[in-house]
């Protein structure tokens, strides 16, 4: 399909930055941001030198927890590999709750669209990369969501995803990427325009200060495998996961000019007291988090009425093959705020329509190349065998099943299912809720077995093997031995 694609924002002192960008390999990004620190790349910001001298200290931390070597995600004497500095906790494995590290991390000062610049704490080269490359705005006024937001989100994710993390082996990638952890779920840019002060002394002739959009980057919280199950002797971390989540939640809490949550409401955010999720995210976890901190100012009743966002869901670098930059393909997967990020967005006193989706950014969903063809997907999931537990990353618990509000008459897996002709839908097993609740496996009428993905509505269908025992056997095989194909199933309409 050569579709006429959107004419995008020149960036950081490129013209074609985007489409360049987004297919930059590990040493190219490298390279791109060791050139902003030299003053060569990275358009005007880089010519400051307090800039540049910002960007080295980043980017020294940065380059840190970085695949394939950087020196605290190797860390010899904090294994398994992390993208988070750690040290082992003396005698840990005694403790109640067993922690395998403690979480290290740096003080960094930003500003952002703050009133004056902020000091929060950083961990994590995802949030760090979001650091770098915000410190290189502010957008000029002609940067809007569809030439310069979405495909920042867009190079952004894609930076990340060759900085650190795997593919997210569920879909059936070929595993891709030697980090640790699964790539971040989402990516986020949060930004507001900035009215220049008016100059009452300015001489005639001279030009105006120009208007501005600032804006900051961010993902939700990944870079580690968290294994919590101690037989899995030499990944076993214990409870780290949500230790780090702690960290990440006090930071938001601090960090924040306007809070309407306390230190108390680590368990009670709106996603997790809502019975019918099946995900259980505390405040923090998001990838609005380092956006929020750094866009929020405190007076809700005026100054964050103009703030804007977009969220980008990772399934848009499904295609191993993925080359170029295209507007319809990565907008299909554009997502609005969930509802911890509505509740912030409402007590920040923003405009919750200025963050979701809307028709004029996104197109349909991403439709199938052609009707005829069947896309063959072969999986090598990766895990290994535990007696008749669901596979590491699922789960069959009834309150994740919630059968009725998804399999009911007007259940949305019975509804995607009918889109492409399949009666008697039955849910059996869902991805878990701390891997992101986003895909079902249900059985039909027709006997087959069926993977729903959730988030783009799309149905698969298991074709080697097909009974339910061989594909569960081989979804259980160690990390790249099992092998599974299967093929998306189109509606009626395509
Ligand atoms: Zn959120």
């Amino acid at each position: 399909m050569a579709a006429k694609d959107v004419q995008l924002h020149a960036a950081f002192g490129d013209n074609d930055f985007f489409r360049e960008a987004f297919n930059y390999n590990l040493s190219d990004i490298e390279q791109w941001l060791n050139d902003c620190v030299a003053g060569k790349k990275g358009g005007d910001q880089t010519k400051k030198e307090e800039v540049r001298k910002k960007l080295l200290g980043i980017k020294g931390k940065l380059f840190s927890l970085m695949v394939p070597n950087g020196c605290q995600f190797v860390n010899p004497s904090a294994k398994p590999n992390s993208h988070f500095p750690r040290r082992v906790r003396v005698n840990w494995l005694e403790d109640k709750d067993p922690v395998k590290f403690n979480l290290l991390c740096w003080a960094i000062e930003h500003q952002g669209a703050l009133d004056k610049s902020l000091e929060s704490k950083w961990a994590n080269p995802y949030d760090l990369l979001g650091l770098f490359i915000s410190s290189l705005g502010p957008a000029p006024t002609t940067a809007d969501k569809n030439n310069y937001f979405l495909p920042l989100a867009a190079v952004y994710g894609r930076w990340c995803s060759r900085i650190a993390g795997h593919a997210h082996w569920r879909w059936g990638w070929k595993t891709r990427g030697n980090g640790a952890g699964d790539w971040p779920y989402m990516f986020q840019v949060t930004w507001k325009l900035v009215k220049a002060p008016v100059d009452k002394k300015r001489p005639a002739g001279k030009t105006p200060p120009a208007d501005y959009k600032v804006f900051f980057l961010g993902s939700s919280m990944a870079g580690d495998d968290w294994v919590e199950n101690p037989q899995y002797e030499d990944k076993y971390t214990g409870k780290w996961r949500r230790a780090v989540q702690r960290s990440r939640f006090n930071w938001l809490y601090h960090g924040l000019q306007l809070k309407k949550f306390t230190l108390n409401d680590f368990d009670s955010s709106p996603v997790q007291i809502n019975k019918e999720t099946s995900s259980n995210q505390p405040y923090g976890n998001c990838a609005e988090t380092y956006p929020f901190i750094f866009s929020i100012r405190s007076n809700a009743s005026s100054d964050n009425k103009d703030l804007m966002g977009l969220a980008l869901q990772r399934d848009y670098m499904m295609d191993e093959d993925l080359k170029t930059y295209n507007h319809d393909d990565v907008s299909a997967y554009l997502c609005g705020p969930c509802a911890n990020c509505r509740k912030l967005i409402s007590d920040a006193g923003a405009i919750a329509t200025n963050f979701s989706v809307t028709k004029a950014a996104s197109s349909t969903r991403r439709k199938p190349k052609a009707t005829t063809a069947a896309e063959i997907k072969t999986a090598t999931d990766r895990m290994a065998a535990v007696n008749d537990l669901p596979p590491e990353g699922w789960s069959n618990s009834k309150e994740d099943l919630n059968i009725e509000y998804y399999w009911g008459p007007n259940g949305d897996g019975t509804m995607a299912a009918q889109q492409v002709g399949l009666t008697g839908a039955e849910g059996f097993m869902i991805v878990s809720r701390n891997n992101g609740g986003d895909a079902y496996m249900f059985t039909a009428s027709t006997g087959q077995v069926y993977l729903w993905n959730m988030v783009t509505d799309e149905i698969y269908e298991y074709i080697n093997p097909t009974d339910r025992t061989a594909i569960l056997a081989q979804m259980k095989m160690p990390p790249g031995k099992g092998q599974l194909e299967r093929k998306l199933l189109f509606g009626g309409d395509s």
